[in-house]
């Protein structure tokens, strides 16, 4: 007996794709925008409720496809109005999704896979290895549950993927997500709402510039030397930090946008001085900008954070050197809100930010 193949989920598949099948089964092509829209802009659940439609057409629809959606398993506010959301998927394996309010615009920061590959030295996700992938449909879906349980039909948001997983290492699955979320019979999330955060997996980053459809990319560098990097980031013993620049340096930008170098402090380990100092080298003549994420402590991760000096002395370096560089307010801490790995500059801001702000409302000579 062969297994059966499973069915698509509908909230996977593209708008001109969805076209193609219902023609194929001899309906109109508007109906497939009908449907795009009923899962992506009113949010159902279920081809039963797209009452809207034939009944042969919804019939046919629940034979050939699922539609699946990711359930909240826990929901857990933070006092600074953070909200980490458990998702539970259709074969039972779980995910966080985050909901980061006015940073200035809302943000959902998702996942891409269940667990990751990677295995970063400091980040909990690369403990757990890689379970799977998520499909296009889970990663569209936790933006949909999101704004369902925050009640978020109108407003503009973001979207970051710096929930679990590399999106690079999901290629696919992740560009197919992201297409969706563009499209403007659904949630109409233009690109540069969206800021794809990877450890520089080379083949996709040279694969993402070329896109037509290109989110902000955000590099998890966290290292200025190879030495320093390799021990943190494994891949980098693949794809070293020469080449990641050098794929940065290529990436096409609008005019008027950066890359953005994720850079997680961690005490004694990457934060001195003489380590800024190297960074700053790194990214002369780049269009970059720092992100400077002190390390969120967890159980289990044998590093710690920094002072709150020695972040301000690290963002002083940087800023003059003309680096611009923000710290990321660790928001969320009392709901260990995703690995710490919420990008947000709050309202709130940290003496590093303060430095760095002022540094660069100076312009230097
Ligand atoms: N895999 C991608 C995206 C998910 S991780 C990447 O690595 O970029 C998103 C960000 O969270 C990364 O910059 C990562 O380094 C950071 N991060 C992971 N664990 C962390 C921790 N314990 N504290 C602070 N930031 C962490
Ligand atoms: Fe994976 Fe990113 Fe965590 Fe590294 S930091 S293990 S790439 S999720």
């Amino acid at each position: 007996m062969s297994a059966e193949e499973p069915r698509p989920d509908l909230g996977g598949v593209e708008r001109p794709a969805l076209e193609a099948a219902v023609t194929a089964l001899g309906h109109d092509r508007f109906r497939a925008r009908q449907i795009f829209q009923a899962i992506h802009r009113r949010g159902l659940t279920a081809v039963e409720e797209m009452t809207d439609l034939p009944a042969s057409l919804r019939a046919e629809l629940t034979t050939g496809f699922s539609l699946t959606t990711p359930r909240v398993l826990a929901r857990n506010r933070s006092s600074d109005g953070t909200e980490k959301f458990l998702l539970g998927l259709e074969d039972g394996r779980r995910i966080e999704s985050v909901f980061i309010p006015d940073t200035p615009t809302m943000t959902f920061c998702v996942s891409t896979q269940v667990g990751c590959a990677m295995g970063c030295a400091f980040c909990l996700t690369g403990r757990m290895g890689l379970v799977r992938n998520l499909s296009a449909a889970e990663i569209v879906g936790q933006v949909r549950v999101l704004r369902g349980a925050v009640a978020l039909a109108a407003t503009s948001f973001n979207v970051v993927l710096m929930g679990m997983g590399e999106p690079l290492h999901n290629y696919d699955q992740t560009m197919t997500a992201l297409r969706i979320l563009a499209d403007k019979d659904g949630v109409g999330l233009p690109p540069r709402r969206v800021t794809l955060s990877t450890v520089g997996l080379l083949p996709g980053l040279e694969r993402l510039a070329r896109e037509p459809v290109m989110p902000n990319l955000a590099i998890s560098l966290h290292a200025p030397t190879d030495v320093q990097r390799g021990a943190l980031v494994p891949v980098n013993r693949k794809y070293g930090i020469a080449e990641i620049i050098d794929a940065c340096r290529r990436f096409p930008l609008k005019r008027r946008s950066r890359i953005t170098f994720e850079y997680v402090l961690l005490a004694g380990v990457n934060d001195s001085p003489g380590d800024a100092r190297r960074l700053a080298e790194l990214l002369a003549n780049l269009k970059a900008k720092v992100n400077l994420i002190p390390l969120n402590p967890a159980a289990g991760i044998p590093f710690e954070r920094p002072s709150d000096e020695a972040v301000d002395r690290f963002a002083g370096v940087l800023a003059d050197r003309g680096v611009t560089v923000s710290v990321r307010k660790s928001r969320g801490r009392d709901i260990r809100a995703a690995c710490g790995q919420l990008i947000v500059e709050g309202p709130r801001r940290s003496a590093g930010q303060q430095l760095a702000r002022l540094a660069f409302s100076e312009p230097r000579p």
